[in-house]
This record gives C-alpha cells, sequence and structure tokens, in this order.
C-alpha cells in the first residue's frame, strides 16, 4: 500500500495526534490517528500524566468473544502467560451477550459433493463440552445455551491458567518503536495499564489495530438483535429451538448500512431494538401455542456485524474462496453459513465450498507483535457473511493465539512467522489444515 493510501485510510485528524510520557517506557507514544465516528463539539488537549502498570504478560488478548476466547486459551497451551481483557462482565461476545447462539460454518460442500465438516480444533472442543452438558441442539449448525456457554468459558480460562479481567475497556496503546509495549484499560480501577509481549486484537471492532496505525476500512452493515422468548408450546414453528422447554431464540435484521463505532447510533438501536423485542413478544401471545410467550432475554450486546476490518498482509476474498484457493500458510478451514451473492446468482450454504484461511490474512501490515482475530481480521466485502461467522471466529482466533506466542517465544515478528512451527502447533491442536 503506497504512502498517500495509507494516509487516507487512517485519516490523522486535527488534534486527534497526542503524545504520552509514561514513566519509564522512554520515549513511548500513544497514537490516536482515526477520526471521531461522531462530531466533536470542539477539542480539548488531554494531559499527559502517569498511570500505574498493573500486569506484565507474555500475551495479552484483547477482547472475550469467540475469537479472543480461542487466542487465550491456545496461547496459554504455548506455555506462554496470557490475560485476557473483557469490557462486559462475561466471555463469549455476541455469541453469549448478544445471544447469537448457533455456532455457523461449521460444514461446507466437499470436492466431492458432500456437505462436511470443515472446522475442528477449538471449535469442536468448546461446542462438544456444551453437548456433554445437554446444552447443545444439531451437530451441524451447534445452537447452545447463552449461560452454559459462559460457564463453559470460563472453566477454560481457569484449567490454562488465563487472568481474565472483566469489565475492563482497551482505550489506547503505548508504543516503542514500531511495537506495543503497553495497553491502557479503564475500569472501576481507574485509567491503567498492561504491558505485553504480544497482543491479539480480538475486540471484533479493531479497537487495538485502530490505535496503532495499521490501515483499515470501515464496513457499515445491518445491526440487529437476537432475544430469547420463553413458554412456546413444543408444535409451534417459531425461531430456533434452544436448550430449556418452550425456549426459542429469535432474530431481528434490524437496520442496514449503519455506523457500529457511533456510540449514539448504538445507543439509540439499542433503545430502539429492545422496544420492538418487547412488543413482538407481546404480539406472539396472540398465537396458537404461544399465549404463555414471555420475554426470556434480551442482549446485553447490540449485534454489531462489521465496523472496521483490518488491511492485511492478505486479504481473503470471496473469489478465491468459491474457487477453492489453497495457502502454503493455511490456518483452518471455514464454510458456509447464509445464501450468498456470487456472480450474479445466489449460492446457498448447501453450495458453498470449503475455503481455506491463511495466515496473512491475521497480521496487520505494520506492527510486529500484533495479531487480529474474528470478525475484523482481513477478508474482502464479498466474503463479510462466511469470514465472521463463529466457527470462522474460533479458527481465526485459535491461530492467532498460537502466533502471538510464537512471537513470543521465538522473538519473531508477525510478519515473519514460520509458519511450519505455527502450522505444527495448530495441528497439535487438532485444526484441520488439508481436506
Ligand atoms: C444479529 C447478529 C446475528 C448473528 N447470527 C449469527 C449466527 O447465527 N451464527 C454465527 O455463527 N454468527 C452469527 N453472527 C456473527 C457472530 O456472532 C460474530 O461475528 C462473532 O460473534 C464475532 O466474534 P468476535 O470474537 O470476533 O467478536 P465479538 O463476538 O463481538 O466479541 C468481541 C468481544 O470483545 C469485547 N470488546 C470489544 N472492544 C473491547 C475493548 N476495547 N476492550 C475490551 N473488550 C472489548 C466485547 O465486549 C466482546 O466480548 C451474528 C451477528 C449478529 C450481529
Amino acid at each position: 500500500m503506497d504512502r498517500r493510501k495509507f494516509l487516507k485510510n487512517t485519516a490523522i485528524g486535527t488534534g486527534a495526534l497526542s503524545l504520552l510520557g509514561l514513566g519509564s517506557v522512554a520515549q513511548s507514544c500513544a497514537v490516536q490517528r482515526e477520526r471521531s465516528h461522531v462530531p466533536s463539539q470542539g477539542w480539548v488537549n488531554e494531559p499527559a500524566r502517569q498511570i500505574p502498570v498493573i500486569g506484565s504478560v507474555d500475551v495479552l488478548v484483547v477482547g472475550g468473544g469467540p475469537a479472543g476466547v480461542a487466542a487465550a486459551v491456545s496461547a496459554a497451551r504455548c506455555g506462554v502467560s496470557v490475560m485476557l481483557l473483557e469490557r462486559y462482565a462475561c466471555l463469549g461476545g455476541l455469541w453469549t451477550g448478544g445471544i447469537v447462539t448457533p455456532v455457523l460454518s461449521t460444514h461446507g460442500l466437499h470436492k466431492n459433493g458432500s456437505w462436511t465438516k470443515c472446522v475442528y480444533g477449538f471449535s469442536n472442543e468448546i461446542c462438544g463440552r456444551l453437548f456433554d452438558l445437554g446444552m447443545a441442539f444439531n451437530p451441524k449448525d451447534p445452537s447452545v445455551d447463552p449461560e452454559a456457554a459462559k460457564y463453559v468459558m470460563d472453566l477454560m480460562m481457569d484449567e490454562n491458567g488465563v487472568q481474565v479481567l472483566y469489565n475492563c475497556t482497551a482505550s489506547q496503546v503505548v508504543m516503542s518503536g514500531d511495537r506495543i509495549d503497553c495497553v491502557i484499560l479503564e475500569c472501576k480501577s481507574g485509567r491503567v495499564a498492561v504491558r505485553a509481549k504480544a497482543v491479539v486484537d480480538a475486540s471484533g471492532d479493531g479497537d487495538i489495530f485502530s490505535r496503532t496505525g495499521d490501515p483499515f476500512r470501515v464496513q457499515k452493515n445491518d445491526i440487529g438483535a437476537m432475544w430469547r422468548v420463553g413458554g412456546i408450546e413444543e408444535s409451534v414453528k417459531l425461531g430456533t429451538k434452544l436448550p430449556g422447554k418452550g425456549v426459542r431464540l429469535l432474530h431481528m435484521k434490524g437496520e442496514t448500512d449503519q455506523d457500529g463505532l457511533d456510540v449514539f447510533n448504538i445507543s439509540r438501536l439499542q433503545q430502539k431494538h429492545r422496544k420492538v423485542m418487547w412488543e413482538r413478544t407481546q404480539e406472539l401471545r396472540s398465537r396458537e401455542g404461544c399465549r404463555n410467550a414471555f420475554l426470556l432475554e434480551t442482549p446485553g450486546q447490540i449485534g454489531v456485524r462489521t465496523t472496521r476490518v483490518l488491511e492485511a498482509m492478505r486479504t481473503v476474498t470471496l473469489e478465491e474462496s468459491m474457487t477453492g484457493v489453497r495457502y502454503d500458510d493455511a490456518i483452518g478451514f471455514s464454510g458456509g453459513s447464509a445464501t450468498i451473492p456470487y456472480k450474479g446468482r445466489k449460492i446457498t450454504k448447501k453450495e458453498r465450498p470449503i475455503w481455506q484461511i491463511p495466515y496473512g490474512a491475521i497480521v496487520p501490515q505494520k506492527t510486529p507483535n500484533l495479531l487480529v482475530a474474528g470478525r475484523c481480521f482481513g477478508f474482502d466485502e464479498g466474503l463479510t457473511w462466511d469470514a465472521r461467522e463463529i466457527a470462522t471466529c474460533f479458527v481465526t482466533g485459535q491461530a492467532a493465539g498460537d502466533a502471538a506466542a510464537l512471537t513470543v517465544t521465538r522473538s519473531n515478528k508477525a510478519q515473519d512467522m514460520d509458519i511450519a512451527a505455527l502450522q505444527e502447533i495448530l495441528k497439535k491442536q487438532n485444526t484441520l489444515l488439508e481436506i
């Protein structure tokens, strides 16, 4: 990418560049390179101040959604110390907090014409644990109980020695040269920093790569919601059945072309969608078999599909995925989840070929100790639907965690990864690399 395009993409706004001296971190700076997504009513300079460094870890994972959880567990299994920061009070991101319970894209169309499972590894492990608890349905697109998923993820953090900090929002980075030295977070303990040798951005919104100056694009999308209702009789065809008697998952597509980084907008939609969820549930009561319908749960996390998407070392495209391109640096496969447009016709999920994900798609162009996983890794717009499904997030998360651990243990740059070593670890962790 040339310099002009890079600067256009990262849009350094007036007054938005701040330097922050931080105690012993000589020549470090915190860099804010993105224009505000809300109208500003003027600018104020934030005074420089010292803040405490509350921890030092090998790998810091920002965001505890499907991608972050997979990254944290996988990195820890490589023998490095791991901390995970989560802005809410549970793990799972949209999977649990957004009540998006079906794990899609685990299957795709094999060359031999069969609808074949293509995602194993962490995805298989966590869904398997939920099946064992009787808290998941349907092996092809597992639909899980969100509370059981939160419980299992907490257990997995504990079992693997991951330090989880809840109610912490990562807000800024402190760079040392081109590397991230610390991540600054806001929490009840104040504004504090964590020092890390490598960072995985699993925030879903690129909250870290947008601060490091790595290139990205902003992709607006529908902002919708999922919610749970109870009291539905067994025979009624409505939504997706979930564990629990009479419990169903309902879906609202919401408004199209929305900015999920505009706090006024997401607050407006949160209120609007909650009202609709209440009203639709009341309306259900006039329907046969739904007389006892009640609103069981609305999502604490609004349904933002895409915001920032990384301009990675390599962008994986819909065309590549449809034509079966294979990569030397493959980190896993993904499948299909919905009907998508391709070359003027609609491809159903059963026609969707299994597609491969290259390592380059989770690597930012600039920062050597940063990996990116989940719904903001490097894919083109056509691939948006399948690239951000939960099983795909597990795949990119697992690889990002392993790669982050390798950058620590081998003093590597993410851009200069020992691919054979990474693939060896992935295979040991039951990831499918050939099909
Ligand atoms: C309405 C809707 C329906 C969907 N339906 C399905 C479906 O049926 N099946 C399917 O497979 N997929 C579905 N998806 C897509 C899927 O849910 C998401 O793409 C997936 O959960 C993304 O995972 P992630 O880990 O990348 O991000 P998220 O799930 O968004 O998790 C990111 C986590 O990071 C945390 N975080 C964010 N910023 C910070 C920060 N600065 N500091 C600390 N923590 C932070 C968040 O709180 C969150 O926990 C749907 C999405 C939507 C919106």
